[in-house]
């Protein structure tokens, strides 16, 4: 009796066993913030299968369920905002399908689905909408991001310009939100190590629009000067140039599956049958935030988002928490 006693009296004495438990992540994190579902794969399509197919953990958060998009397939025209008010619900499953062909497994919706919704385009009375992207309390929208950097912890963040690439209230929040977030994050000491922003070199469209001047199906048609176009970007100011041509057909079956927003007879898509592994595949971007690393070309140009970074600066095992047991 009195050996048992002291056997439990022992084992009681016994310094408590720290248990620290990690999550351990990919050495590569992206993270991409869109503000409709569509945008992730016309905008950065290539850039996303690219790097998950490398092994590289990409996270893609959308921001409203783009409940306001048109609808392209008749069928499906009952689902209208103004009608059933389906459409977003639909686009979930569009996204999917799309994430799918990309390779992303890791998607959200900023706040959960259905948190904030599609506000339409400038102007519109949607804009209104109480739960309108636009309108969006923007530290309240940051810290459903900031959630999502502190659990993924991206060295890499990409989202759109101060206009939003080209105007879209929903994009344009969604460039706030991020860099909101992002500054939060500074605050905690998890920041990003870089920011990139969606852009078009300007090189590009000029070749783009001299490809097609003589098109039926010209997606420049009424345009004079690339610098008409809000996405327009001096060459010296783009930063980096993904080549992800191997990925083209990826991109081009995950706009295929937003069949609601892209008609298959898109200019898009004749596009893709002409230049198009150049066209679908190259993606390019400027440096918000970050110091650019290596690259080459007159300017510079990146051919890595990663480019620069040391993986000492970006560790993967991330203490979750730690619990003292006997
Ligand atoms: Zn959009």
């Amino acid at each position: 009796m009195s050996d048992l006693r002291g056997r439990v009296e022992a084992a009681r004495r016994k310094p408590p066993v720290r248990v620290t438990f990690v999550t351990t992540l990919p050495d590569r994190r992206l993270l991409l913030v869109h503000a409709h579902p569509d945008d992730e794969s016309i905008g950065t399509g290539s850039t996303m299968a690219h790097y998950a197919a490398a092994g590289a953990h990409v996270t893609l958060v959308t921001c409203t369920l783009g409940e306001e998009g048109e609808i392209h397939v008749p069928e499906l025209a009952g689902l209208a905002a103004t009608e059933a008010d389906q459409l977003g619900g639909y686009r979930i499953a569009e996204l999917a399908a799309a994430c799918a062909q990309l390779g992303v497994t890791d998607h959200r919706f900023l706040g959960g689905a259905g948190r904030y919704r599609d506000s339409g385009m400038m102007g519109l009375p949607t804009n209104g909408h109480p739960r309108a992207f636009w309108r969006a309390d923007l530290d309240e929208a940051a810290g459903f991001l900031l959630e999502v950097i502190r659990e993924v912890r991206p060295q890499v963040v990409i989202t759109y310009d101060e206009n939003g690439f080209y105007g879209h209230p929903d994009h344009i929040q969604a460039h706030r939100v991020t860099m909101r977030a992002v500054e939060l994050a500074e605050a905690e000491g998890i920041a990003p190590a870089k920011v990139y922003w969606t852009a078009m070199p300007r090189s590009v469209l000029e070749a783009g629009m001299s490809h097609f001047e003589e098109s039926s199906d010209n997606p420049f048609a009424g345009i004079s000067d690339a610098t008409e176009l809000p996405f327009c970007t001096p060459d010296e100011q783009i930063a980096a140039r993904v080549d992800a041509t191997e990925q083209h057909a990826a991109k081009e079956a995950a706009m295929r599956a937003h069949a609601t927003q892209i008609p298959a007879t898109s200019w898009l898509y004749s596009i893709a049958g002409n230049f198009g592994a150049e066209f679908m595949g190259v993606e390019y971007f400027t440096l918000a935030k970050g110091t650019k690393g290596p690259g080459s070309g007159p300017y510079g140009w990146e051919s890595d988002l990663f480019a620069g970074l040391d993986s000492a600066d970006t560790p993967n095992r991330i203490p979750v928490s730690s619990a003292g047991q006997r």
